[in-house]
């Protein structure tokens, strides 16, 4: 079969290396004759692929000894109603930035435990949408915390500033779309979550950091299975986890490591997106509308300027090898998704596509 690179948005490509040791290990996994998905999770075996699987992951980002690592369900919308489950304590408002779809979809499910004060980020600069600087977001009194989404994976928007808001301020961020794609420092944050299916592994599993300090404040109303402080004290085992997802998660970490960490799959996501957003502003054929300092490195949306094009390009892509590139139904044209598991010859098919599609029909 023709090499496949695959732009979907979530449930999104994973490492190929990853997938081939799953698949040689997936009916025998370390001579036990059984698959990892068949085992217990309380067992002394898979107790390993999982103890390894978060020192990995805490190495990956320099994650800070005074923090904890959560193996959660539920995915970012889980999120959506853990965070003001665990965080608010007796305080009854959070701020939250909204800068596109996800950071508006937490605060409606904030509404159902607090009053979140929205702070409108959204801006244009020079006619293109924007972020508003940190500088900018006014804070309020007596709020939990503090939430944004730095990376919006339907608008194509990143916010790529550290959080400096000092140390009375707790800072929480959906990572789902941007995690291990570029250095953070995690010390800035108080809590910060993401699911797994677009650069951790497959869906199911959600990775949650938060700061030791922040647990113990869950309200009665939090379920168990949401209950950072019940996650931590049962080494994420409170119920039973996403094995197969916790395994493979594993498998993506130590394959990041090989390849140079996180430093290195910033140089190369810096590489593909300016291969990608320089064929699209270099002609009058495509274009994005995000000012430069909020195009998304993870999520690039392009429209064609000829709309009834779209489902040709769509077709054509297609049969080039290149699945997955329409856009999310709210926005419509085209995005691509390149996360870490897309190779640098993923974006360079698609922009050779790109142009020729445009010699043809522009
Ligand atoms: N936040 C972001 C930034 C996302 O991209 C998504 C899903 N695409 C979600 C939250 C929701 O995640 P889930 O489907 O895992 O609940």
């Amino acid at each position: 079969m023709a090499q496949v690179f695959n732009f979907s948005s979530g449930p999104a490509m994973l490492p190929a290396d990853v997938l081939k040791q799953a698949q040689q290990e997936l009916c025998d996994w370390h001579d036990l004759g059984t698959s990892v998905m068949e085992i217990s999770h309380r067992g002394k075996a898979f107790i390993e692929v999982a103890e390894e699987a978060e020192k990995d992951f805490c190495d990956l980002l320099n994650i800070p000894s005074n923090y904890k690592v959560l193996f959660c369900h539920g995915g970012g919308r889980g999120q959506f109603s853990a965070l003001p489950l665990n965080i608010l304590g007796d305080k009854t408002t959070a701020d939250y930035v909204d800068a596109g779809y996800w950071a508006a979809s937490a605060v409606k499910e904030a509404k159902k435990y607090c009053t979140p004060h929205v702070i409108d980020a959204k801006t244009t600069v020079d006619g293109l949408r924007a972020v508003k600087p940190m500088s900018e977001w006014k804070l309020t009194d007596g709020a939990a915390y503090l939430h944004y989404c730095p990376n919006e994976t339907i608008d194509g928007i990143a916010i790529d500033e550290t959080p400096n808001f000092g140390d009375e301020v707790v800072v929480t961020a959906d990572f789902s779309s941007t995690i291990l794609s570029r250095q953070i420092d995690v010390s800035r944050y108080g809590v910060i979550y993401a699911g797994a299916q677009k650069n951790i592994g497959p869906a199911g599993l959600t990775l949650v950091i938060v700061r030791e300090d922040l647990l113990g404040k869950a309200s009665v109303a939090c379920p168990s299975i949401l209950d950072y402080s019940v996650l931590n004290e049962n080494d994420s085992m409170f119920n039973t986890p996403p094995t197969f997802a916790w395994y493979l998660a594993g498998l993506v970490f130590k394959w990041l490591k090989q390849k140079g960490g996180v430093p290195q799959m910033e140089r190369i996501n810096q590489q593909k997106a300016e291969l990608l957003y320089g064929v699209i502003d270099n002609s009058g054929f495509y274009r994005n509308d995000v000012a430069k300092a909020n195009r998304s490195r993870m999520n690039v949306p392009f429209q064609l300027a000829d709309s009834s094009l779209d489902s040709l390009f769509l077709e054509e892509s297609f049969a080039a090898g290149l699945h997955a590139l329409k856009g999310h139904r709210v926005v419509g044209g085209m995005r691509a998704s390149i996360y870490n598991a897309m190779p640098l010859e993923g974006v360079q098919a698609l922009t050779d596509f790109m142009r020729d599609f445009e010699r043809r029909h522009g």
